[in-house]
């Protein structure tokens, strides 16, 4: 039987600390884990929204929920409301979960859109209760056990302070056995063969290593800067590269969803935690000065800021192989989509869950499981890509320089076939390994503009009565849903995950 191999991580961050947490409990005593971070060079220090995925991480580690919102000052998410990204006054929820209510057959979007044309649709939020709810600042968790109700249904993610999970991760793989070391990474000794043999610290420390974690973040420190993997550009669809960030003081009530605004140059995120907002403004640089946008961050916050914004500077795109050698990239080393949907985490979730289906034997590493791996993460972007670009591409703004821009921007091939397909009968065709669910390409779309010519013919199979009684009796069953839903804030209470 071969040795197991020594596992280094490079990175504390939320990349680090995550890989480091999973890899302890999956691999349990097995392997050597060892986790190199650098106090004096810190962490990005921002990312506080995530998908629902994020459960599913949580669940495998054990973890409590209620005790990770309490540890993270975490509330709970249901969707993003989109402002002013269609047409400046124009606003849409990007809900988790479904669309209608009661199966006829056919994705409820369809009915929807020949309601519209009859003039006997409301807005479609109204159908949905991950749209519906936080509009009202109500959650509960869904309740599997009401089934054919709305409620049985209801998809959450989280919003968090990132360095507190980080910290509270550490305490989770610390007490598993992962050995951390404080240091700076001042050198890298390659192996013959190829890969990566030690690291070497400020100190003088040198640690070996069979498996090389790369969490260094936006530096790169072994993919890029050692390994040099390369890095495809992909600023020309998603064209921000530059953020301010500044907390401010929390409000009420607390809303169960992020908002995103667009600016003349960008967007503004806006992030309720239980202790205080997360607030940051996406810009890019070729079309607005760092401080006209430091100067839109501040103009546009609704609680008073409690510190000064702290500028973050980042190139979209991924690197062109994530894994190298015995090297693998998770986090910011591995490419950056911007936070608009908020997939950075869940893109080292899905990293490592990948990483642990790939665990090499000793220190042998097959290239068909490289190759494979990183076939897997291209895409995976490449599909994350597409669905951010949606986002810039389908605007009908044009009163700025950017705007203009994103509107006339080349897409790619695989973004303009779904557009396609959406503009003729509302059709989306998701591709099974696709992260975004129809309903999400749905709301969006829609919430953007993009109405079809037409919808699925079978969607007149209902009389024009039967499909008004249709149409109204969903909208009613989400109100009263909504009415039977506790305030967010009272809901967090009651569960104990208050800090
Ligand atoms: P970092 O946090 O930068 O950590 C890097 C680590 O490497 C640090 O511990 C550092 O000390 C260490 N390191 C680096 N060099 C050395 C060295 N030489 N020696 C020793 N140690 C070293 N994601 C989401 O999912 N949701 C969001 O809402 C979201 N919002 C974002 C907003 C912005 C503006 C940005 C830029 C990112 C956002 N993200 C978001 C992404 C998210 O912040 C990151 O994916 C996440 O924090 C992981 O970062 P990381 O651990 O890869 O890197």
């Amino acid at each position: 039987m071969q040795a197991s191999p020594r596992v280094v991580i490079v990175g504390g961050g939320t990349a680090g600390w995550m890989t480091a947490a999973a890899f302890a409990r999956s691999l349990g005593g097995r392997c050597g884990l060892t986790l190199v971070e650098s106090d004096e060079i810190g962490t990005i220090g921002v990312g506080e929204a995530s998908i629902p995925n994020l459960i599913e991480f949580n669940r495998a580690l054990g973890l409590d929920e209620n005790e990770f919102l309490r540890e993270c000052g975490g509330s709970f998410k249901l969707g993003i409301e989109f402002v002013n990204w269609g047409a400046v006054g124009e606003r849409y929820i990007h809900g988790f979960g479904q669309l209608g209510a009661g199966a006829q057959g056919l994705p409820f979007h369809h009915f929807w859109l020949r309601g519209q044309r009859l003039g006997c649709a409301a807005e479609l939020g109204d159908y949905a209760l991950n749209t519906a709810a936080p509009r009202a600042a109500r959650f509960m968790r869904a309740r599997p056990d009401m089934a054919g109700s709305p409620l049985a249904e209801l998809a959450h993610a989280f919003h968090f302070d990132a360095s507190r999970y980080a910290a509270f991760l550490r305490r989770y793989a610390e007490a598993r056995g992962v050995q951390r070391i404080e240091g700076r990474v001042t050198q890298v000794t390659r192996r013959a063969e190829g890969g990566i043999a030690a690291i070497e610290l400020a100190n003088g420390t040198r640690i070996d290593g069979d498996f090389f974690i790369d969490c260094s973040g936006q530096h790169g420190l072994l993919i890029q800067q050692t390994l040099q993997a390369g890095f495809e550009d992909w600023s020309h669809w998603l064209p921000c590269d530059r953020a301010w960030a500044v907390p401010s003081e929390a409000a009420t009530p607390l809303l169960p969803m992020t908002r995103a605004t667009a600016h003349s140059a960008g967007w503004q995120w806006r992030i309720p935690l239980q202790h205080r907002l997360g607030n940051g403004h996406v810009f890019a640089s070729r079309f607005m000065t760092e401080e006209d946008a430091r100067t839109v961050l501040l103009d546009h916050l609704d609680t008073p800021a409690q510190a000064e914004p702290r500028l973050i500077r980042f190139r979209t795109g991924r690197a062109k192989r994530f894994w190298v050698g015995n090297c693998v990239a998770v986090g910011l080393s591995s490419g950056f989509l911007e936070p608009l949907e908020s997939t950075s985490i869940h893109l080292i979730h899905m990293a490592v869950a990948r990483i642990l289906d790939f665990f090499p034997h000793g220190k042998e590493i097959d290239p068909a499981d490289v190759a494979e791996y990183n076939a897997l993460t291209t895409r995976e972007y490449e599909n994350i890509r597409d669905f951010l670009a949606l986002h810039y591409k389908l605007t009908r703004r044009d009163d700025s320089e950017f705007w203009r821009y994103c509107r006339s921007m080349p897409i790619p091939d695989t973004l303009q076939r779904k557009l396609d397909l959406f503009a003729a009968n509302g059709r989306v065709i998701r591709h099974s390994d696709e992260l975004f669910a129809e309903v999400s390409w749905v709301q969006v779309m829609l919430g953007q503009g993009l109405m079809p010519r037409g919808h699925h013919p079978f969607a007149d199979q209902l009389s024009e009565p039967e499909l008004r009684d249709y149409l109204d009796h969903v909208r009613q069953v989400i109100a009263r849903c909504v009415q039977a839903m506790p305030e967010h804030a009272d809901y967090l209470r009651s569960q104990g995950a208050l800090a």
